[in-house]
């Protein structure tokens, strides 16, 4: 259960994969109930060589635990800890560490690069492991620039989460429009009109810069003044990168913050909808090519499968619904080897009853995990080989329920047909 993966953005799948490591982690009980499994959460920045004298600081006071059985089980967590992270680099985000004796007796060890950095360091001894933090780090979170614009001023701002940053708020020096008359009237006219456009190819080169390398963020939403009517946005002056994020624009009073919370409200129902756009953007290419009959998907876990084989895919998608675990078993007496699905929430209580378990063939129950497949991570295996792209479709939406309900929760858009249409 290590990962490497650090500060880039991670994949819907990889995202996945570390909701599946907690909700396993989660179902972890210590041996006895004692309070022996350690949770060690480290920032980024923390040198392990200090996180390990503070350790073994930890080890010595362990022995004054008045348990004895805990004690050592304390001690034993920490001494593996210090062990491990000797050969361990911290990283950009912090790590986060899982340790301790459990259910069958069995020492057990966790590392996990979290997909954001660790605030602060924590340091539990429990009966389980504390994952609450890490949970946290993986609601979404997509990062939104939000522009007011207006002949006055601009103020260009990120949303992420509930964190607004305002990053300029810039005022423009654009003459208004005042009454004169006759001739001196058309050239001022003219005068004012030319500020007005150095202005607004200004803002545009300035929401160029923000929005695609200072603050790179997935999604704009822009307001102003009668913005919805405004050709500004069709400005050659905007990268066309930027105005394929434009998500919607928002007539709205005010500029600076109190025009930037103005937009955060009129906007909200875009916001909500949006986390969900690329999952149904694809689902709705899936569907499309399934009505036009094009031949270039497929569907089900065998035929997927089949096309990955055939390095014919391009994109994978599958439900988050499907999380299943397939054991292969063999047994200790006859050799009889079997296989078994069970989902994630069952993991951990599956191992726990393994011992209890028969045998099909010969009665016996002295079966033995041989080998374990997540078949997510199995395909997304085989995706990579290939160069195929996997994502895990939410069922938060109807297209998402679709994919669940009537595929199987498991597709594929194809490359090239390979079946005989
Ligand atoms: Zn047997």
């Amino acid at each position: 259960m290590t990962d490497t993966k650090e500060n880039k953005k991670r994949t819907s799948v990889e995202l996945y994969e570390l909701r599946q490591s907690i909700k396993r982690l989660e179902q972890k009980k210590s041996f006895n109930m004692s309070t022996s499994l350690i949770s060690l959460y480290i920032p980024p920045g923390t040198r392990l060589s200090d996180i390990r004298s503070q350790l073994l600081d930890e080890h010595g006071t362990a022995s004054n635990i008045k348990d004895k059985n805990t004690g050592k089980a304390v001690q034993a967590a920490l001494t593996s800890i210090m062990a491990r992270i000797k050969n361990m680099r911290n990283t950009e985000n912090g790590l986060v560490i899982f340790c301790g004796m459990t259910g069958l007796n069995k020492m057990e060890f966790h590392s996990i690069v979290p997909p954001e950095p660790v605030g602060i360091k924590l340091y539990m001894c429990d009966n389980k492991f504390h994952t609450e933090p890490l949970r946290e780090m993986l609601e979404p979170k997509t990062s939104y620039g939000l522009v007011i614009i207006s002949r006055g001023g601009a103020t260009f701002a990120v949303l992420r989460g509930n964190d607004l940053k305002i990053i300029r708020d810039e005022e423009s020096h654009v003459p208004k429009k005042h009454k004169m008359g006759g001739q001196s009237q058309r050239r001022f006219q003219r005068l004012v009109e030319e500020a007005a456009n150095a202005w607004y190819n200004k803002m545009a080169q300035m929401m160029n810069e923000i929005y695609l390398e200072s603050f790179p963020v997935e999604a704009i939403i822009v307001g102003g003044p009668a913005i919805s009517n405004s050709k500004y946005l069709e400005s050659k002056a905007i990268d066309y990168r930027i105005k394929e994020k434009i998500l919607g624009t928002f007539d709205v009073g005010y500029t600076g913050k109190a025009g930037i919370k103005e937009l955060i409200e009129q906007a909200q129902d875009l916001l909500q909808d949006f986390e969900l756009v690329k999952e149904r953007k694809l689902m709705q290419q899936f569907l499309t090519h399934l009505g036009k009959d094009t031949g270039l998907i497929t569907y089900g876990e065998k035929q997927v499968r089949e096309a990955l084989e055939k390095a014919a895919v391009d994109i994978v998608l599958i439900s988050e619904e499907v999380d299943r675990i397939t054991f292969e078993l063999k047994c200790n007496s006859c050799g009889n080897e079997i296989n078994d699905t069970v989902i994630v929430s069952n993991y951990e209580d599956y191992i726990n009853n393994l011992s209890s378990k028969k045998c099909p063939k010969c009665g016996d129950t002295s079966l033995e995990i041989i080998n374990e497949k997540d078949l997510v991570s199995e395909l997304k295996q085989k995706a990579e080989e290939t160069g195929a792209n996997i994502e895990i479709i939410s069922t938060k939406h109807e297209d998402g329920m679709v994919l669940y309900k009537a595929f199987g929760g498991i597709a594929a858009i194809l490359r090239y047909k390979i079946y005989g249409y």
